[in-house]
């Protein structure tokens, strides 16, 4: 049985790069805020590639009366270049960070005077007090480039004692990783709140693509059942409503503090989602 119909939810976009994604992206959030979102954020290509459509959305988002948070990615930044930005989401009143290493694109440099997101965290907190509410990236399934599940749960471990106040997961399929990853953080003596990110399920190319980036695992009776649907999208997206809304009630019946979404700047996939949940 499910609990609570009040689950808080938030929005991930990403900056969009024309003027007629800018139009479609309004129009999406216009359909999203009947659902009152807590919060929404928008991503930051790292090494500052989207900085001003990032902060543009941003803005869009606080002029439509809605809390928004930036994304912020330090690799190959310096502390110069960070206390710069600070200063201009504050002056923009925004009080929302979700603070990130970010992976550089390749062609560009190590460099920069910030290694991990433990670092931007601490230099956050160091220069700006309590100003920004800080999350951070969590892995359920394990950060790629992680030595082992432990030393990535250390890690996570830094960033919250760094000053973050809760942290958003990468997205899974799987809810015992989430619920595992949680206990295990907790035995440590981290008690944040960490919200699930979901995936809603659409395009079987676009999630194997992301997911062979990212690390995260589709299950293999999902991936089978993706690909012996082929092009049929109809059957893609009827199944994959079913799978993502029986994770989110999984989640919500194992006490989640909150769901967020990868919108993938669309609105249809999640809103079908939450109203199946009774959101
Ligand atoms: P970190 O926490 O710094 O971890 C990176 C790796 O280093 C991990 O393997 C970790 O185990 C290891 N590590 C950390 N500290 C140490 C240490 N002290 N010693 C040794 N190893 C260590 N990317 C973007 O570019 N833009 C975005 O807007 C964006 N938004 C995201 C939002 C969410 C919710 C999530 C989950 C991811 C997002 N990403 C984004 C992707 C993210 O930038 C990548 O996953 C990146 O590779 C890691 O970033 P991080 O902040 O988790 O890094």
């Amino acid at each position: 049985m499910s609990s609570s119909a009040a689950l808080p939810v938030s929005f991930e976009f990403f900056p969009p790069k024309t003027p007629e994604g800018v139009d479609k992206l309004r129009a999406a959030r216009q359909r999203l805020y009947a659902l009152k979102p807590e919060f929404c954020s928008v991503t930051y290509g790292a090494g500052g590639s989207t900085q001003e459509g990032t902060f543009n959305t941003v803005r869009d988002i606080l002029a439509e009366g809605v809390a928004a948070a930036s994304h912020f990615s330090c690799i190959g930044a310096t502390q110069a270049s960070v206390r710069e930005q600070l200063a201009q989401l504050k002056a923009m009143g925004v009080q929302r960070l979700v603070a990130l290493r970010g992976d550089l694109p390749s062609g560009y440099g190590a460099g920069g005077e910030f290694h991990y997101a433990s670092d931007l965290v601490a230099f956050i907190r160091a220069e700006t007090g309590d100003d920004f509410h800080i999350e951070v990236a969590a892995y359920p399934e394990m950060h790629p480039q992680a030595k082992s599940p432990d030393a990535d749960l250390l890690a996570y471990a830094a960033k919250v004692k760094a000053g973050a106040n809760a942290a958003i997961t990468q997205y899974f399929y799987n809810s015992d990783a989430y619920f595992r990853f949680v206990d295990d953080a907790y035995k440590l003596g981290v008690d944040v709140p960490v919200v699930p990110g979901i995936m809603p399920i659409t395009s079987s190319t676009q999630l194997m693509r992301f997911s062979d980036a990212s690390g995260a695992e589709i299950p293999r009776w999902i991936r089978t059942r993706l690909m012996a649907y082929g092009d049929d999208t109809t059957s893609i997206k009827a199944f994959g409503l079913d799978v993502v809304t029986d994770l989110c009630d999984q989640l919500r019946n194992g006490g989640v503090p909150g769901l967020h979404f990868y919108t993938m700047n669309q609105s249809a996939a999640t809103l079908d989602i939450c109203e199946r949940l009774g959101l």
